[in-house]
């Protein structure tokens, strides 16, 4: 499953900020401290953590999250995505499943039927159905 990274920038040199997305699966993750500025081509740049990350940013964090077991971080990142993008199927599959892994049955039950719902044919909607079922809600 493909998703859009994206992270905003600070050049050291010319001071001037800039964003660099890319479309990348999860498990291929990268290390994002290295780019060059979009402006004057310095690597001199520094990540700014403190921007307001996109529903795309915190959605593959969070999934990151997710896939490294820190679920409670997953549900607080993809909340907060989710709150910015409340119909994106891939989102609150992505919340269905950590609320899955957290135990909360209701909440994972309601979030795997609304992404099944905005998407049935999504390359996530086969799982969601499984975990559904397992769940006993299909
Ligand atoms: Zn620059």
């Amino acid at each position: 499953m493909a998703h859009t990274w994206a992270w905003r920038y600070k050049c050291n040199k010319c001071r001037r900020d800039f964003l660099v997305v890319r479309t990348m699966t999860v498990w291929r993750w990268f290390n994002f401290q290295h780019a060059t500025c979009n402006h004057c081509g310095s690597s001199d740049v520094k990540v700014k953590h403190e921007g307001r990350p996109s529903k795309h940013v915190l959605d593959t964090l969070g999934w990151i999250q997710y896939r490294r077991g820190a679920y409670v971080d997953a549900e607080k990142t993809l909340s907060r995505a989710a709150d910015k993008a409340p119909n994106n199927a891939t989102l609150r599959y992505h919340l269905g499943m950590t609320y899955y892994q957290l135990g909360r049955k209701e909440d994972a039950i309601a979030s795997l039927k609304r992404s099944l719902q905005l998407d049935e044919k999504s390359t996530d909607a086969a799982e969601a159905r499984r975990v559904l079922r397992e769940l006993g809600a299909s």
